[in-house]
């Protein structure tokens, strides 16, 4: 399979569709997940076009991973988290809807399970409340 460049993410990146943005530097986008699971649901995206984990270069992969422990904590930080989830789906079979790689970060608490995987929307100002929490941990 190989990468599409008109995928949503792709578009993201590119400016040409909106995503309730949380932290961007040159390696990667982290934006709120439109339909989240647990609230606080982020997703990292690498600029580098890869179609998930199984065609990345080692170099999107060593790249990415601090982004992701940063906002790992940064959500923690941010819904007084017991924990954090961190998902990433390859392909269809493995649950992936989306075909530019990216890392769910998803702050946990005690005995609150997770939503259905793209289940719901969420309202814009919902998730732009729960960015401005995210960029405040980020800051701090
Ligand atoms: P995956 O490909 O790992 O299965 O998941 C893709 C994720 O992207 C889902 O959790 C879904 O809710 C989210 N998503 C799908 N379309 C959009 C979109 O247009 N904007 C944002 N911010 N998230 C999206």
């Amino acid at each position: 399979m190989s990468y599409d460049a008109n995928n949503i993410f792709a578009k993201i990146l590119r400016g040409e569709l909106p995503a309730v943005k949380v932290y961007e530097d040159d390696d990667a986008i982290a934006f709120m997940d439109i339909m989240p699971q647990a609230p606080g649901h982020t997703l990292v995206v690498p600029r580098a076009p890869s179609r998930n984990l199984l065609d990345a270069a080692p170099e999107t992969l060593s790249r990415v991973m601090p982004l992701v422990q940063k906002l790992a904590r940064a959500v923690r930080t941010a819904f007084a988290a017991d924990g954090v989830t961190i998902m990433q789906f390859n392909e269809a079979a493995g649950g992936q809807t989306v075909y530019h790689l990216h890392f769910h970060v998803i702050p946990r608490h005690d005995g609150v399970p997770l939503s259905k995987h793209a289940g719901g929307m969420e309202k814009a100002e919902v998730l732009e409340a729960h960015a401005a929490k995210i960029r405040a941990a980020l800051a701090s």
